[in-house]
């Protein structure tokens, strides 16, 4: 499983290249600047659409190539043509090469300064600036997470914060987006970043022609990782509440994964200007759209995990500010935190996407595709 996992962008692109052009209509969607062209590719021509994307966010490395990898060279190996009537199977991968080959979650805003989230970035309308969501709450966290890296007292404090504010949604609304700091955790730009334009000018040449949509982006961070035994957790997130028809949906078919819902989410999203409420936005009126974002679990400690994550992320933009570049420690327990260097994490991570793939296609087809080729 190791051959699938790459090193750095130029590394897991060539791989995707190769294996994606052997397996169906490989295009690529150009940068302004030529930097990090995002290639995708198209295999079957059904009127369905079922589209995996990987890379949104960077500093969760090479998982979701590794992932789409592995799909070209073992499910897309032998996928029945009849299959391939009714779907055409589309992987877009790593939206954010910048922030991948910088390992950061974000892409730098070079224009206007500032960390970008890319899922944060999506469908907003920025051109009324008095219109931009709102998100309160993320103030009062703010300071503290970008205070001064303390291993002990910052920890503590962040600790502290999280039981008082565990209840009051000032806890969850960190990570909910906000588009008042540059450099705070989860900011969603001043405008659409290039990312994510290019993000919807591929779906939207996919689109052209649906008669329906299932959207899924590979991610990493949520959720456990039994360090020992090398198992992940996987939750599949879906933006509904649980009763939802489109949460129903996803429940059909992945049956083996756990489906986390939104149940927030009644009158609107409850995360700002993330990719899929933007899909389901966009082309929802005209097709069915079924969008989610797989998650497997990075944290070691079940409930000092999302602390330590928040911290990292906080640490990281602290020295980025006060020193111009991260420092050795806060880079490693950032990255650690996202993407696991641990061999039994990586193939643990890929073991549950194949049963991800397996029961996608199972219910696809309406019975088992078998694999050919399989190392
Ligand atoms: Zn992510």
């Amino acid at each position: 499983m190791t051959d699938w996992y790459s090193e750095n962008w130029y590394q897991a692109t060539e791989k995707f290249f190769k294996a994606a052009s052997a397996r169906g209509d490989l295009r690529w969607c150009s940068a302004d600047n030529h930097a990090f062209d995002i290639p995708y590719v198209k295999i079957g021509n059904g009127p369905n659409k079922v589209v995996i994307n990987s890379g949104v966010h960077g500093i969760e490395g090479y998982f979701g190539s590794a992932a789409q990898n592995m799909f070209l060279d073992t499910f897309a190996a032998s996928l029945p043509r009849k299959l391939l009537a009714h779907y055409t199977f589309v992987l877009i991968h790593v939206i954010n090469g910048w922030g991948m080959q910088n390992r950061m979650r974000e892409v730098m805003d070079t224009t206007r300064g500032g960390l970008v989230d890319l899922n944060r970035n999506f469908g907003v309308d920025f051109e009324n600036k008095s219109a931009l969501p709102q998100n309160p709450k993320y103030n009062i966290a703010h300071d503290l997470l970008l205070s001064k890296p303390d291993k002990i007292e910052k920890k503590n404090a962040i600790k502290e914060f999280r039981s008082q504010h565990l209840k009051d949604g000032v806890w969850a609304a960190i990570s909910n987006g906000q588009y008042v700091h540059p450099y705070g955790l989860f900011y969603g730009g001043a405008a659409p970043m290039t990312e994510n334009k290019m993000t919807m000018k591929i779906y939207d040449e996919i689109m052209q022609d649906a008669k329906s949509l299932i959207s899924i982006g590979l991610h990493t961070g949520l959720g456990h990782f039994d360090r020992k035994n090398g198992i992940v957790s996987s939750d599949l997130l879906v933006s509904h509440p649980k009763n939802h028809k489109k949460t129903k949906f996803f429940d059909n078919v992945f049956s083996r994964t756990n489906i986390v819902h939104d149940d927030k989410a009644i009158n609107g999203p409850t995360l700002l200007g993330d990719l899929v409420d933007c899909l389901e936005a966009r082309y929802g009126k005209k097709v069915p759209v079924y969008t989610a974002d797989f998650e497997i679990g990075t944290g070691e400690f079940p409930i000092m995990s999302p602390i330590f994550k928040r911290m990292d992320m906080g640490d990281a933009r602290y020295d980025l500010l006060q020193y111009g570049k991260i420092n050795s420690e806060t880079w490693s327990n950032l990255t650690e935190s996202w993407y696991p260097s641990d061999q039994k994490w990586r193939d643990a991570a890929l073991r549950r996407a194949f049963v991800m793939y397996a029961e996608l296609m199972y219910y696809l087809a309406k019975r088992p595709v078998l694999i050919r080729g399989i190392r």
